[in-house]
This record gives C-alpha cells, structure tokens and sequence, in this order.
C-alpha cells in the first residue's frame, strides 16, 4: 500500500512542470484505487479525496507551492484514516483496574499481555496477568514462561476446566491484593465461532473489565476489516493492539479495523521480544508506511520552541559554563518533549524511542532541574567549586530538592566536564578563536 501511495505521490514532485488540477486528479485516483484494493471504505476513499482537494485548492495555490501543499495534504488526510481521535484509555491510579484481551488465536493476545504488565509496570502499576484461556493446550505454560521472565505476577490453572472460573478467581485474587492493573487473556480458537463469543462474554460478565483490548495480528490483510467489526459486534472493545507490524504486509489491515470499528489504536507489536511494543502514533504509522521519518517536523518543531542558547553561547566564548548554564540547557531539551518523542521522528530511531524511554529519563532531568533550583544565585553562577569547597551545601541541595547526595554530585560532575571543554575551547587563546583567526 505505501508503494503504490508513493508511487502515485511521485507523479506529482516529479513533474517536471506546473502541477494542474489534471496531475492532481490523476494522483488522486491513483491513491483512491490503491486504498480501495486494500479494503477502505468507499465513503472514506471519496472523503479522503474531497478533503485533499479541498486542501489544495489549487486554482489559489501558487506553482510553485503546488508539490508542497499537495504532499502535506496526502500526508494529514492518510493520518486521519487512523486517527478516530479520540483518547487512548489510561488505566487510573488508585484502584484496581482490569483489561482483557479478545482476538483471535494466534494474534498475538498473550505475547500482547507480557507486553503490556511490563509497559504498565514500568509507569509504576502493580500489575498481574490472569491465564483465562483453557482451550489451547500448554496456554497456561506459555503466560506462566513469559510471565516469570518478565517477573510478572500471574495466576493460571492446569486443573479448572472453565475459564469463566479461572478469570474470576484470578482478577478476585489480585484485587484483593490491592494491584493496580489486572489483564485477563482469554482464548482465541481457529475461526469467529459462536462458542468463542460467548465464551467472552461470560468472562466479560464475570469480571466486568474497565476496558476490552481487541488484539489484531496486521500482518493477515484484508481479513482484518471483517475480523474487527465481528468482534466489536460481540465484545465491544474500546481499543486496538495491531501485533506484527514488524511483518510485510502491514499497512491496509490498519486502516480497515480502525474505519470498520472507529476504534483507536493503543499500541503495536512490532516483535517477538517483550519490548518489542510502542504506542501507537497516526503520523509515525503513515511516515512508516510511506517510507519517511518526520525530519519537517522536527525541524519545524525545535523552531517553535524558542530556545534560550544566547548567554550560553556568550558563556562559552569566554570559556565559561556555569551551573546555570546547565539548567538552561536542561530546559531546552525538556522543551523538545520526551527523547522517546523526538526519537520517533528520526528515520531509523523509532525502534530506540521506547529505549530512550520516555518517563526514565524524563524524571531524571526534571530532577536535575529541581537540583539546579534549590542552589542560590551564587552557586547557580559559580563554576561549581563552591560545593567542593564546601560540601554541606551539596547536603543542602540534596535535602532542598528531595533527591539523593549522589544525584547532586552528578550534576556537579556534568557541569564540571562541560566547563572544561569550554575552557578549552573558548577565551583568547581557545579553540573558538583560533578558528575565527584562521577563517
Ligand atoms: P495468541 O494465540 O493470540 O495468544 O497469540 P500468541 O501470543 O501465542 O502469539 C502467536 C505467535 O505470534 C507467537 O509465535 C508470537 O511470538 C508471535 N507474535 C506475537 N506478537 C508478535 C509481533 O508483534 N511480531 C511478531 N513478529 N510476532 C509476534
Ligand atoms: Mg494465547
């Protein structure tokens, strides 16, 4: 799908003259007849259409900005296909909150479960995982391996022939131990049968989930359209996992279960392994599918941000870097956004985004700032040899800042290091200035 996106994209930057309202017309059902051969609806395809065209309106846009306004329309308009926007359910601090999973066999629902505890977990839920599926043979095996490896609480039964029973007593048994998030994996079975439904619909009633996640596997093409809107029929889900997006074939199964449910996407799989797992993103999946990371956005995103570098980089002429120098650096990357975000912008990066792991990191340089806050002016502006002069102050800062001896110690060694690279390189004799002389 991408492919032929692209292709008919390309008839258009690659004109070599004007772009008319006939070379936008022959894209446009180029792009339609490719969306079409991957199940989108026929009113979507007509919307996506009347939208760009709209967008475009080329009779008022100058030649010369034709290409430009033509390639961001495609881009926002194949953005909203996926986009139901509406907000991805968040399980609430506080109470017990349980999940259950529903797909079909060998969708990915208990490699998905995994996934999630360790997602949650992570973001500081206590979270246990409930075998509820007695079907498959060696199912209870398979989440009780993950599950340890991942060092997850779980609850399963080789002995309890109904799954209704297990699910119950599992999601009993973890509330009572007063977890945070409870996800239930049910059984899949080969096809959409009866049985299956009603199988699911007990076990919805016996443990009353606060949220159905319907696992797809993206990888299985035109199915999914039907496979998503039988299942919201008999369990209404309020969220998607699309698993395999690693796989080829990849990009029409999403498009169709988001259009034929009006669901949203949570997050995809994109592997076997346990981190293989990100939210998901409209624009990162149609950047994916098209083949681009989104470097305009960055680009268009650090500009709106207003930087503050100017006293920095005074600072740094003189061959100076201070601690406030640092905290001035720290917001500007705060102001980026999470790393993991700027990461998913980067072409090739976005498989590290989940590693550069948003709240870790963030927590870690919003405590360097509040470090940074509990210093006073006149160790803000010093070159941090007051503290080793003096190290109750590091105590102070420590205690002004609720966090440890040792992560004051480490901004002091950040700004340290920093402070002698500028030393080196700025000051009459510094590097700075042997390179403006050569010039
Ligand atoms: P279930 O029957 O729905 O519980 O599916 P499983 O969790 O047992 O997964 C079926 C197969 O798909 C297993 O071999 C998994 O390792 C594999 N799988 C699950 N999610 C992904 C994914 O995101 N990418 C890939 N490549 N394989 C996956
Ligand atoms: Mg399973």
């Amino acid at each position: 799908l991408g492919k032929s996106i692209n292709q008919a994209l390309s008839s258009v930057t690659r004109a070599t003259g004007d772009v008319d309202e006939d070379t936008l017309d022959a894209m446009l059902n180029e792009i339609s007849m490719a969306l079409l051969k991957h199940d989108v609806g026929l009113a979507q395809v007509a919307k996506l259409k009347t939208n760009i065209k709209k967008k475009v309106n080329i009779k008022e846009t100058l030649p010369q900005n034709r290409k430009r306004v033509i390639q961001k329309a495609v881009f926002d308009e194949l953005c909203a296909l996926v986009d139901t926007q509406q907000e991805v359910w968040k399980p609430k601090k506080g109470r017990s909150n349980v999940i259950m999973l529903v797909g079909l066999q060998g969708a990915g629902k208990t490699t998905t479960c995994t996934k999630l505890a360790v997602y949650f977990q992570r973001r500081g839920f206590k979270t246990g995982l409930v075998c509820a599926d007695t079907f498959r043979a060696g199912a209870f095996d398979q989440l009780k391996q993950n599950a340890t490896r991942a060092k997850v609480p779980f609850f399963g039964s080789y002995t309890e022939p109904d799954p209704v029973v297990i699910a119950k007593q599992g999601v009993d048994k973890f509330k009572k131990d007063m977890f945070d998030l409870i996800i239930v994996d049910t059984s899949g079975r080969h096809r959409q049968e009866q049985d299956l439904f009603d199988e699911m619909v007990q076990i919805g009633d016996a443990v009353k989930p606060d949220h159905t996640l319907m696992v797809l596997d993206a990888s299985i093409g035109q199915a999914a359209q039907l496979q998503a809107s039988a299942f919201k029929e008999a369990a209404d889900f309020g969220s998607i996992v699309l698993t395999k997006m690693d796989g080829h074939a990849k990009g029409g199964g999403a498009i169709s279960a988001v259009a034929a449910t009006q669901t949203p996407i949570a997050f995809i799989g994109t592997g076997e392994h346990i981190h293989d797992f990100e939210t998901f993103s409209p624009q990162q999946f149609i950047s994916k599918l098209l083949g681009i990371g989104d470097i305009q956005g960055l680009m268009e995103h650090v500009q709106t941000l207003k930087l503050d570098q100017k006293d920095t980089i005074k600072n740094l002429q003189a061959g100076i870097f201070t601690l406030r120098d640092l905290r001035t650096q720290m917001e500007n990357v705060m102001k980026l956004g999470p790393l993991s975000k700027v990461a998913s912008m980067i072409p090739g990066m976005a498989q590290f985004a989940d590693q550069l792991g948003g709240e870790d990191s963030n927590r870690r340089l919003k405590a360097m700032v509040y470090i940074m806050d509990s210093m006073t002016k006149k160790e803000l502006d010093s070159d941090g040899q007051i503290f080793r002069d003096q190290p109750t102050r590091v105590v102070r800062v420590a205690k002004g800042s609720g966090t440890a001896v040792r992560e004051v110690e480490e901004v002091l060694a950040q700004q340290k290091m920093m402070a002698g690279m500028a030393k080196k390189m700025g000051g009459k004799d510094g590097l700075m200035s042997r390179m403006k002389a050569m010039q």
